[in-house]
C-alpha cells in the first residue's frame, strides 16, 4: 500500500480522529491529536467488540452461568493472545492483568522486594517516574547515566553491573523513552545483565504500541524476564495493563492487594493463596478491558507492527526535518534519520515558555501536544542541563515556574498534513512571536 492510502486506512481505524473543536477566536477545526504517547483513542474495532461483548458479560471464574463460563474463556483467552503479541513463553510465563504499566511495576517491586532487601535495582536516568519511584523504598537503587545526547550509557550499566557484581537483582529500563522517543537496545541490556547475573524488566509502555517485541526464548542471552505496558496506548483505553514474567516467581511472596478472588482456603489461622495470575488478580476483574486489549491487539496485529512502525517513522522524521528548519526550535534529541526511534519527539522554542507554547498551538491552531516534564524529570532535568543548585531552588521556591519541554507524540492515525499544520503554526509563531507572547502574557 503507498503511504497515503496507507495513512487513510488508518485514520479510519480510529474514533475520533476528526472531531471539530472551538479555538480561541470561535471557529471550529478538525483536533489534530499529537499526545498519543500519554492515551490514545480507542480503534472502532475495540468498541465494536465491548458493545458485542456486553450482553455476554458477567461475573467470571467461579460463576456457574453460561454467560459467566463464556467471560471466564474470553478473560483466560486473554492471556494466550497477550503472550503471542510479544512472543512470551507459553507454559513458563504469567500474564498478570492490572490497571496500567505503573501498577504492574509498583506490584513487581512488592513482590521483588520480600525476597532480600539487601539486593541493588539498577534503573536508569531516562525512566518514567513509573519505573523510578516504586523501587526507591524497596532497594538501593542506582541509575544507569546518559550520554551528551541522552542516550543510555551501555558503558555506564556495564561498569554499575561490574561495581554490585552478584547483588543487582534487576535492571529495569524503559524499552524506548517518553521524552526523546530514543528505543534502547533490550536485547543487549538484557545479555549484559544475565551476563551479571540480573534479571531484567522492560517497561513497554511506549515500545509496544509502536513497533514488535519478543521476549525471546528462557534460554537466550537476550531473554525479556518482565515485560510491562498499558492498553490505553494501544487503542484499548479501558483500564487495564500487564505484567508478564515468570510463573514461579509469582508463586512465592505474598500479593501486594489482597482479598477476595486471591486464595484458596483461608481460615483465621492461615491464608492459603491461589496459585498465580489469579493470586495477583484480587477484586472482581476487569473483564471488558481484557476484551478491549485482546480486539486492540488483533487490530495491530492485522496491520502489521512492521508496518505501523515504518509508517510513524516516516511521519515522525518528516516532522523532525520540519521543525529543525524552523528558526529558535531546539529538538532534544540525536535526531539521526536512520536511527531507530518510536514517534515522538521533545523540543522547546527559544523565548517563549513551553506552557505558553503549548496553550498556543492549542487555542490557536486545534493542536493538542504535551508540555512539562512528562513525569520523567530526571531526564527532563538532565536533558535541560539543570544543576542541583538549580533543582533546589525550584524546590523550594514554589512561585517559579520550572523549565520544562513541549512534546509531539503521533499515532498510527496521525498524518503529513497534520504536521505540515503543526510546522506552519510553528513558523508562524517564531515569527510573531512578541504578538503570541502579549497575546497569551496571562498563561502561566
Ligand atoms: N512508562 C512510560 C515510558 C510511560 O510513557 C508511561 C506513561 N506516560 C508510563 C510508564 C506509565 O504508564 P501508565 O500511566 O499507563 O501507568
Amino acid at each position: 500500500m503507498k503511504d497515503i492510502e496507507l495513512s487513510a486506512y488508518l485514520r479510519r481505524l480510529v474514533i475520533g480522529a476528526n472531531t471539530k473543536i472551538p479555538l480561541a477566536n470561535g471557529e471550529y477545526v478538525n483536533e489534530i491529536n499529537f499526545d498519543n504517547a500519554a492515551t490514545t483513542p480507542p480503534f472502532f474495532s475495540v468498541m465494536k467488540e465491548i458493545t458485542d461483548f456486553a450482553p455476554w458479560y458477567s461475573s467470571i471464574h467461579r460463576g456457574s452461568g453460561y454467560k459467566s463460563k463464556l467471560s471466564s474463556n474470553l478473560y483466560e483467552h486473554g492471556r494466550e493472545v497477550i503472550k503471542k503479541f510479544v512472543n512470551a513463553d507459553h507454559t513458563r510465563d504469567v500474564v498478570i492483568y492490572t490497571k496500567n504499566t505503573t501498577e504492574s511495576i509498583n506490584i513487581l517491586s512488592y513482590r521483588l522486594s520480600q525476597e532480600n532487601k539487601q539486593h541493588v535495582v539498577l534503573s536508569t536516568d531516562m525512566e518514567h517516574l513509573a519505573n523510578d519511584l516504586p523501587w526507591r523504598d524497596k532497594f538501593q537503587v542506582e541509575y544507569v547515566g546518559i550520554d551528551e545526547y541522552g542516550k543510555l550509557s551501555l558503558n555506564d550499566l556495564e561498569n554499575k553491573l561490574l561495581k554490585y557484581k552478584g547483588k543487582v537483582k534487576l535492571v529495569t529500563v524503559t524499552g524506548a523513552s517518553n521524552v526523546t522517543g530514543y528505543i534502547n537496545p533490550i536485547s543487549k541490556i538484557a545479555k549484559l545483565a544475565h551476563q551479571y547475573g540480573a534479571q531484567i524488566l522492560v517497561d513497554g509502555a511506549q515500545l509496544v504500541p509502536h513497533d514488535s517485541i519478543d521476549m525471546k526464548a528462557y534460554d537466550s542471552p537476550e531473554h525479556i524476564d518482565y515485560l510491562v505496558f498499558s492498553a490505553h496506548k494501544m487503542y484499548a483505553p479501558f483500564g487495564i495493563g500487564v505484567l508478564i514474567g515468570p510463573k514461579d516467581i509469582f508463586e512465592k511472596g505474598e500479593p501486594a492487594y489482597q482479598g477476595g478472588g486471591g486464595v484458596r482456603l483461608v481460615s483465621h489461622q492461615f491464608i492459603e493463596w491461589d496459585s498465580p495470575p489469579a493470586k495477583d488478580e484480587t477484586g472482581t476483574p476487569n473483564v471488558i478491558g481484557v476484551a478491549a486489549l485482546i480486539t486492540g491487539i488483533e487490530t495491530l496485529n492485522s496491520i502489521g507492527m512492521n508496518v505501523i512502525h515504518e509508517y510513524e517513522s516516516n511521519l515522525i522524521n518528516y516532522a523532525i526535518e520540519g521543525l529543525s528548519e524552523i528558526p529558535n526550535i531546539k529538538l532534544y534529541c540525536h535526531c539521526e534519520k536512520n536511527e531507530k526511534r518510536v514517534s515522538l519527539i521533545s523540543f522547546t522554542m527559544q523565548g517563549i515558555d513551553y506552557n505558553v507554547l503549548a496553550e498556543i498551538l492549542s487555542l490557536e491552531a486545534g493542536i493538542a501536544v504535551r508540555s512539562g516534564l512528562f513525569c520523567a524529570h530526571p531526564y527532563v532535568e538532565k536533558l535541560l542541563n539543570l544543576s542541583s543548585e538549580d533543582l533546589e531552588y525550584f524546590h523550594h521556591n514554589h512561585d517559579v515556574p520550572v523549565p520544562g519541554l513541549v512534546r509531539i507524540s503521533l499515532g498510527l492515525y496521525n498524518n503529513y498534513n497534520e504536521i505540515d499544520i503543526l510546522l506552519q503554526f510553528l513558523d508562524r509563531i517564531v515569527r510573531n512571536k512578541n504578538y503570541y507572547k502579549q497575546k497569551y502574557k496571562n498563561i502561566k
